[in-house]
Order: structure tokens, then sequence, then C-alpha cells
């Protein structure tokens, strides 16, 4: 009863969450756990087999396309594809997944688990798979010490049946092996391809003895061919590459003689692919099933994706800081139709909470006579509008809707090509919307294309922290002494 009253909680919060344009992708799981502490566990109700995900970098490709894949072999998957990660995300997605009583069987959960979550994630509801990408220090000043983070995750791991399927080129991920006997690992055989070459930084040395490594082969940062004299060594891969090139569409593998074209951009997304194929793998699929989903599966995570609505195609892009700000407005106005601009800002955790840093996109290059309308939306809706108000753009054609569905229906209405810039914590339900939207009049084909442009990597707010921050001169001039609230005035 608990359980069952936990999810309609969860429910009711998450749609309470969305009315007042939250987005609600994680407050379902908050209140879900409030009432049903361990809420994980209800996983085991919801699928046949689980599969986890974790690592520093790629989980949320792999994860996205392992699910691709299994679908389209006419499996029912579970999964988190927008990367709520933690036990709260995790937990909502068993939320929404769930009908009005009790459970929904799917024949797969593939759950992006943060590397931090994943012991209490195991704790609560242990999976039938663990994949482990890779482990990068990146991540210091979040988690601390990554030998530590590791020793935490193996210690879940001790007492518990799980088949490992790890990374053979990473000798950290190597460090999972004396778990289980039965370990599969993927990795690129030598010469496999040609990367672009790193600095390795400490990640040289044996993890076991602290010597340093003897590599006969290195792919991608520490990733590699590695020896060591203590007897850590890379283990036999159960899969490899024994190349990879960049194909028209995007990487090629071969594996076993055979060539498997993919539709995901640069080399490094080989691991990925290699990690979701053996999980594919090992859920029964032949390599016909598996090379049809690598050349159908689109990337759908918001980063410059397409949607057809109505007649018009839409674009939305993540947006997170000036410089991305600008790559993408400049992308977005290279054509000179008619068209509008959504930007939908919300100043949660996620996504900054001192939204300044949207003064240093060049909103001016957005004043064009083609520019039909400026629709702000959000929880800072009026922040956006006041930018662009500042930008010098006509006050007519600016329209304030802090709930992204009106912004998107208002921008429906009107029927122009139609540009988005959302920030981290919008993207989801703006993915959902227009996903609906653009399935109203697309329902036969059903298809949603998208694309991916290079994109300046994010270093939220690192402009103005830097004291780089400038206002635009013609603002000066408009407001002479503007005060330091600003970002709190309405327009
Ligand atoms: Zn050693």
């Amino acid at each position: 009863m608990n359980t069952q009253l936990a999810i309609w909680a969860g429910k009711t919060a998450g749609t309470v969450s969305r009315m007042i344009g939250n987005g609600g992708s994680t407050i379902s799981g908050v209140v879900a756990r409030k009432l049903d502490g361990k809420f994980l566990r209800h996983l085991r109700s919801n699928a046949k087999e689980i599969i986890y995900i974790t690592g520093t970098n790629g989980k949320t490709t792999t994860v996205n396309l392992l699910a691709h894949l299994l679908e389209t072999s006419g499996k029912t998957v579970l999964t988190n594809r927008e990367g709520s990660n933690m036990v709260t995300g995790i937990s909502a997605t068993i939320v929404r997944n769930a009908p009005f009583i009790g459970f929904m069987m799917n024949d797969v959960a593939v759950i992006e688990v943060d590397e931090a979550s994943l012991p209490k994630a195991i704790l609560e509801c242990q999976p039938d798979y663990l994949i482990v990408t890779n482990f990068f220090r990146d991540q210091l000043d979040r988690y601390g010490e990554l030998d530590l983070l590791i020793e935490k995750m193996k210690d879940s791991l001790k007492s518990v049946d799980v088949k490992l399927i790890l990374n053979a080129d990473d000798p950290f991920v190597n460090r999972f092996s004396d778990l289980q006997t039965k370990n599969i690992y993927v990795g690129l055989d030598e010469n496999a391809g040609r990367f672009q070459s790193y600095t390795m930084g400490e990640s040289k040395y044996c993890p076991i003895c602290q010597k340093e490594f003897t590599y006969t082969t290195v792919h991608f940062g520490h990733l590699g061919h590695y020896q060591c004299t203590c007897g850590f060594t890379r283990p036999q891969t159960t899969l490899s590459a024994e190349k990879i090139y960049q194909g028209e569409k995007g990487i090629r593998l071969t594996m076993d003689g055979k060539d498997y074209p993919t539709t995901l951009k640069g080399m490094y997304n080989a691991y990925n692919a290699l990690l979701a194929i053996c999980a594919c793998q090992e859920m029964g699929m032949n390599t016909k099933e598996i090379r049809e989903g690598l050349m159908s599966y689109h990337k759908t995570d918001g980063r410059m994706q397409e949607f057809f609505i109505g007649e018009d195609t839409w674009k939305l892009n993540l947006v997170k800081n000036p410089a991305g700000g600008n790559v993408t407005l400049s992308e977005y106005l290279q054509t000179d139709e008619n068209k509008q601009l959504i930007f939908c800002l919300n100043d949660n955790l996620a996504d900054g909470e001192d939204i300044s840093w949207i003064w240093d996109i060049d909103m001016e290059l957005a004043n064009r006579e083609e520019v039909e309308t400026f629709i702000a939306s959000g929880k800072r809706a009026h922040d956006a509008a006041l930018r662009m108000k500042y930008a010098g753009f006509p006050e007519e054609k600016i329209i304030i809707l802090p709930d992204m569905k009106e912004a998107v229906l208002y921008a429906k209405r009107k029927g122009y090509p139609t540009y988005i810039m959302a920030t981290y914590t919008c993207l989801t339900s703006m993915v959902t919307i227009l996903s609906q939207e653009a399935g109203k009049r697309n329902k036969r084909d059903g298809f949603i294309g998208t694309f991916t442009i290079p994109f300046l990597s994010g270093h939220p707010k690192s402009l103005w922290r830097q004291g780089k921050y400038h206002m635009p001169k013609k603002t000066i001039r408009m407001e002479g002494n503007l005060p330091s609230n600003r970002r709190n005035q309405k327009p």
C-alpha cells in the first residue's frame, strides 16, 4: 500500500511541478522515496533484466544507444534516457513508467547510474549486468579521490552476483576484474584507429603497485594496451574492434571481420558502441539486428536536435554559457528566412543559479528583421526578455510565456521555423513537449531527425567568474547607471 501511495504521490508531485513550469524531472522520485525509503528496489517489478551503466564519460550515449538497439529488436525497455542518474532520478523514472495501479513489466531496464550513487543503487536493487565505461580524474572536486570512489563502488559489488561488462583498455576499470570470474571485456585492438593525442596525467601509474605502466598502444587518455611488472595487465577481450574509421555518417567498426557502420560521431564513441553491442549480444541479439539498430540510431538529447512540427523545422540546443549561446545563435541565424526564437531559462542548481551570464550572450545578433518573435520562457523568462529588450529588439515582438508548453503552442500557432535555446533543466521537458508536438503531425513516419555541430564544451559562468563580464556598450548608454541586481528586474 505504501508503495502504491508513493507512486501516486510521486506522480502528483511531478504533474504539479510540470504545471508550474519546473519540469518535474526528479521531484516525483524525491516524493516517492519519502514514502517508500528503498523505492529503487521496485526496479525488479519493472524489468526482467536490469543493466546499470556507470563511469566518468559516455554513460548517456551508451544508455541511449543500448536502449535503442534493444528496442529495435522488439524488446520493451525502461530507461532514464535523459540522464537523471542519481537514486532520486532513477526512482522518478520508475514513477513515470508506472500505470495507475502497480507496475509495468518491461523486458529490460537500461539505467544510467552516477558513480557516487552506484553503491546506494546496488544496495536497493541488484542489477544483472553492470557496464563500466571508463574513469577519468576530472571529477575530483565532486567526489574526492577517484581511488576512494572506485573502492567504494567495488565494496558495494562484493557480495553481489552481477555480470560485469568492462572496458579492458582502462586500467582503472580493470580494477573491478577481481570481483567476479566471469567478467566480459571489450577493447580496441592495437592500431585499431587514430585518436587525437592527449596528455596522460597520473593515470599511467599502476593502481596496484604505483609503478609506471608500459604502454604498447595508447588510444585515448590513459586508455590503451598497458602492462605492469607486478602482473596487472590489460585483460584479454571477449569483444574487440579490429579497426575503427570515420565513415560518411559516423564511425565504422570492424569486428570479427564484419563491418558495423554507426551514426555516432567521434572516435571516442567506439568504446560506447562496443559496450552497447556487447550487452546486446549478451541479450541474445544477432549481428543483423545490431547493425540495423546502429544505423537507425539518432541522437535525441537536445543537442542541435531537429523536430518537424507542422510545416516547419524546429531546432533545439542546450545552452549553458555565453560562448555556447553565441555559437548557437550564429548557427540559428545563418539563414535569412523568417523565423522565431525561444529562450528557455531556468535557474535551478544544474543550470547555475546565477543567470547573469546571459548578459554575455550577444543577443544583439538576433536583432534582425527576419526574427518575427522572441519568446522568453522558463522560470526566469522575464530576465531573458529583459536581455532581449536591451539588445534593442522591438518590445512588441517580445512575448513572455514562462510555461514552456504554452511557449511552444504559441510559436506553433504563428507557424515559422523556430529555434530554441534551453538551459540544462529546461532541456528534458522541451524534448518531451517538442516530441509530442512533432508526433501529432508525423505519426506515420515517426522520424525525428537529428544532427550535431561541434560544440564548445561547457564551463558555466566561467567568463563571468574570471571578471571578463561586460555590458554591451549600447546597453550602458541606454541605461546609464545600471543597478547591480538588474537580473531581478522585470521589463
Ligand atoms: Zn603494478
